[in-house]
């Protein structure tokens, strides 16, 4: 059985944070505000494949609440969700995904994002897709007050034996 599912996130820049996306941090003159790293890139991903699990979103596996994932890295979220997917008998087919960000620039990184998304899924960088767009200086990421990224996954679910 084959199964999708969608992810969104959103993150406000901060000042005095690294910017870190799809597990790499990229040169930029602010970060992202969050709990864990920020890797909006990361949670839109890790949301996708869980909604194709059927299983709750990022917010309830890595609460806010929980002091002890304090700026964690959010390649551990996406390991955590690849262990979920295993324990239900699902292969994660691929992801894809958009970044809509102003700046800063997204391409010459996402060879090395695939790589890490990856390796984090237990998936070959070829399924993990990276795509960028800006919004065209219009609405929140227009004024650079912070990014979104959005997300599909595909899995493979064993039918259940009766
Ligand atoms: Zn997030």
């Amino acid at each position: 059985m084959t199964r999708v599912g969608i992810g969104y996130d959103v993150h406000q820049y901060a000042e005095g944070r690294a910017f870190i996306l799809g597990g790499v941090e990229i040169p930029h003159a602010k970060g992202l505000k969050g709990h864990s790293d920020a890797d909006v890139l990361s949670h839109a991903i890790a949301d996708a494949v869980l909604g194709a699990l059927g299983e709750p979103d990022i917010g309830y596996w890595f609460p806010p609440s929980d002091a002890s994932i304090e700026g964690i890295s959010s390649l551990k979220i996406l390991e955590k969700v690849a262990e979920i997917a295993r324990s239900k008998g699902a292969s994660i087919e691929n992801v894809d995904s958009t970044v809509i960000a102003e700046a800063p620039k997204v391409k010459p990184h996402a060879a090395a994002m695939k790589e890490r998304i990856g390796a984090a899924l237990g998936i070959s960088p070829d399924r993990v897709g990276i795509k960028a767009t800006t919004n065209e200086r219009l609405g929140f990421v227009g004024r650079e007050e912070g990014v979104a990224a959005m997300a599909v996954a595909c899995i493979s679910l064993a039918p259940a034996a009766e």
